[in-house]
């Protein structure tokens, strides 16, 4: 079952939605209803403090310029790999969500793209 109602977005994001859904085939409802399910469902897992497991990539044009070892608590393995001009870092992370997401939002200021996602 589906619901309808009205909702505003800026109008690049609109532009860009329409520009994925010509591209991909795929409907604006249909994407705005994964997108929003998977923001959701990221927001709710977070919401409760629990033993986590997740992968964290963060790209980033040099230094994460944070120190990681205030980390290593909940760092099970770190990558740093050079392609394309850019530095790629993947976290293997385990242990405090709360502390797990304190070190996604550490990332997030101060790399280019950061994605956190759980792994059960
Ligand atoms: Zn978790």
């Amino acid at each position: 079952m589906r619901r309808r109602f009205g909702v505003s977005i800026p109008e690049d994001l609109a532009s860009e939605l329409d520009d994925v859904s010509r591209e991909c085939g795929v409907d604006r409802s249909t994407l705005v209803a994964s997108a929003l399910g998977n923001y959701l469902a990221s927001i709710k897992h977070y919401k409760k403090r629990h033993n986590c497991l997740g992968v964290c990539l963060a790209i980033t044009k040099g230094e994460l310029g944070l120190n990681l070892e205030e980390f290593r608590d909940v760092i099970v393995s770190y990558q740093h790999s050079h392609t394309d001009n850019m530095c790629v870092n993947i976290f293997l992370l385990k242990g405090d969500s709360e502390k797990i997401l304190k070190l996604y939002y550490k990332l997030e200021k101060n790399c280019l793209r950061t994605v956190l996602v759980p792994l059960h």
